[in-house]
């Protein structure tokens, strides 16, 4: 086993106390929702990032010029930004072109595809799953493992593919294990249009973690239909201690959903943040420098996102009463 994988296999485990906390806007919602931010721009705000606890940050794509006209920075982006020690920088290699990228960089870990369904997998990345499985992820795995990378992986439509309905434990089990053999240290669990709801959330993840496989296990929740945060909790009930989100919600179209606005589709960082922490469950995150990086967020997106914490506040956070309500009307008259 490389040393990278041993580490990130000891670091999450379901019986940690701390959840730990992956933000990924900078890969996923800042590049759409910002249009033409600067390079310097995105760097200030993954430096900023990086100074709230969290642990890892997903923060580039290496994806081709002309599937990301505006997002081909990854290169100087990394060489730009202030790597903090405890942070792992997270970049997404779609290809071997562009894992040979990442491996020229300073990136601490890659982010790789891959569905649960064949047609899915198909329309997203443009190949069947065996060819995914069987060419493109060995050569991908084989790579970034030599190059002393650890590798997450992303099992898009884990709970549903809307093109060809459910999804069975057991076939997530067999391309859980095949990803486990080639050397990935982090499997997420994609629910990527948003099907999932709490009981089929935990019946997929009893089976998954009864097997206690030598592989981390990640959830990524949409909030396609409003069950984002409910099976983010179902999931930890589960034993679940990774969990994906992306500060303010912000995020790109939703698959297939386009009636839905932006920024509506990943689940807002800040608010499960607050929701473990009032739980007494800790996050390592600090919730006012994280409300910092959403206000920052949203100067550069020049509009409100929908994550709630930043207008709601803390829960256990008393306020005066306000003098319009210290005296009753009816009782006045
Ligand atoms: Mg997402």
């Amino acid at each position: 086993m490389n040393e990278n994988r041993a580490s990130a296999g000891k670091s999450f485990r379901k019986n940690d106390a701390q959840v730990t906390i992956v933000e990924v806007s900078p890969r996923d919602g800042l590049p759409e929702i910002c249009k033409g931010l600067s390079t310097t721009d995105k760097i200030k705000y993954i430096n900023k990032l990086s100074e709230t606890g969290l642990r890892k940050i997903e923060c580039a794509s290496f994806m081709h010029p002309r599937l990301l006209p505006l997002g081909y920075d990854a290169e100087k982006l990394i060489t730009g930004i202030s790597k903090k020690q405890g942070v792992t920088y997270v970049g997404l290699v779609p290809n071997e072109i562009g894992c040979r990228r990442a491996m020229i960089t300073q990136i601490d870990e890659i982010l790789i595809l891959i569905s649960a369904s064949d047609t899915f997998n198909k329309l997203n990345i443009g190949r069947t799953l065996k060819e995914s499985l069987n060419k493109m992820l060995p050569s991908i795995l084989d790579t970034a493992v030599k190059n002393s990378r650890s590798v997450r992986a992303y099992m898009m439509t884990a709970f549903g593919c809307p093109y060809t309905g459910k999804i069975s434990p057991e076939d997530i089990v067999q391309l859980v294990l095949k990803l486990s053999y080639m050397g990935a240290s982090e499997v997420v669990l994609v629910d990527s249009t948003g099907m999932a709801n709490p009981r089929s959330v935990q019946a997929m993840l009893r089976v998954l973690l009864d097997l206690q496989l030598d592989i981390n296990l990640a959830v990524h929740f949409h909030n396609t239909r409003g069950a984002a945060i409910a099976n983010c909790m179902a999931a930890y009930d589960a034993g679940i201690r990774v969990f994906d989100t992306s500060l303010g919600g912000m995020s790109a179209t939703p698959y297939g959903v386009s009636e839905m606005d932006v920024g509506s589709w990943n689940v807002p960082t800040e608010d499960l943040v607050h929701l473990f922490e009032e739980m007494g469950i800790p996050t390592g995150v600090d919730l006012e420098k994280l409300l910092d990086c959403v206000r920052m967020a949203e100067q550069m997106a020049r509009m409100r996102l929908p994550g709630h914490l930043l207008r709601a506040g803390k829960s256990s956070q008393i306020v005066g009463v306000p003098k319009h309500l210290q005296r009753h009307p009816i009782m006045d008259q």
